[in-house]
């Protein structure tokens, strides 16, 4: 496995493999990885010959007031896991490397991006977008992977792919999750004991929204209120949001109707939590 940081290294191995008519798999990360990770790594070496995994924590996409500085790192650890999972290549640029003194130029995107955590986080789908279209640049990939758990990440990425017209196939993949249900997530190991325990809430409210669909309730509204009452029960939690939007367009829907997104985000303490639950796919 070889690691690099620049643009120029990726692209020469990346023209190395199509040469020789190998395809290439790309997940791209902010690091500190943990089993979700792993699994797009494992199946991206599945679907692929050769897998490119990025790690580098995009400044773009955080707010002011939000936990860059704060954003857990471990490389060796991240290292041995694309190892174990079969990656060829980890691409680990610098700040510097992605951009540079006089960069100015955006992707950004309509519509998808003002409910769920694009209204929470106004900038952060702008900085997804930017970063993700000069990763793609940078890789050219046959196929890019991403977790469900960022479900609204995974429908802004396709759109943008389609729109912009990128010859990417973007695969989603299942969220994993700890013995108790709670989504695997770097920003878990900011919790302490007891906030870890309060987290499981998150997943608790969704595996209802889960019941009571199966059951046959079909009115958004009633389960939101039931979910939000299940949240504000939890001391030490706060709810950012919890909405109910079509899988493709994140507008809210009023009545459920396959394929829906049951998507909710806390704080608990300091952390900010997302997770949610597909209903129809
Ligand atoms: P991040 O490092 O948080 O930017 O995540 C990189 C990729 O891993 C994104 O496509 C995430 O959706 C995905 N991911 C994060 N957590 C999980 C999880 N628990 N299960 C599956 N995929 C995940």
């Amino acid at each position: 496995m070889k690691i690099t940081d620049t643009i120029k290294e990726v692209r020469e191995n990346v023209k190395a493999w199509r040469t020789e008519g190998l395809t290439v798999g790309f997940v791209p990360t902010m690091g500190y990885l943990h089993e979700g990770h792993q699994s797009l790594i494992r199946m991206a070496a599945k679907e692929n010959d050769r897998v490119v995994v990025s790690i580098f924590i995009n400044p773009l996409q955080f707010g002011e007031k939000e936990d860059l500085d704060n954003y857990p790192e471990n490389f060796e650890h991240d290292r041995n896991i694309c190892e174990l999972e079969g990656a060829a290549l980890i691409f680990r640029p610098s700040r510097e490397e992605m951009y540079s003194k006089n960069f100015c130029s955006y992707v950004d995107m309509t519509g998808l991006t003002d409910t769920l955590c694009g209204k929470s986080r106004p900038n952060h789908f702008r900085g997804v977008c930017t970063v993700v279209t000069k990763l793609f640049n940078a890789v050219n990939p046959d196929r890019a992977y991403f977790g469900w758990k960022d479900a609204q990440q995974v429908a802004v990425v396709k759109r943008m792919v389609s729109d912009l017209n990128m010859d990417i196939e973007i695969v989603a993949c299942e969220t994993i999750r700890e013995a108790d249900g709670l989504a695997k997530s770097s920003r878990n190991v900011h919790l302490n004991s007891e906030e870890r325990k309060a987290a499981t809430i998150l997943q608790k409210a969704l595996k209802l929204a889960e019941k009571k669909i199966a059951s046959g309730i079909r009115t958004s509204r009633d389960i939101q209120k039931a979910m939000i009452e299940m949240i504000d029960s939890e001391a030490g939690v706060k709810i950012d949001y919890v909405e109910i939007v079509d899988l493709e367009t994140m507008k809210p829907i009023s009545d459920i109707e396959a394929p829906a997104l049951i998507a909710a985000a806390i704080y608990v303490g300091n952390t900010r939590l997302i997770d949610n639950y597909i209903y129809g796919i």
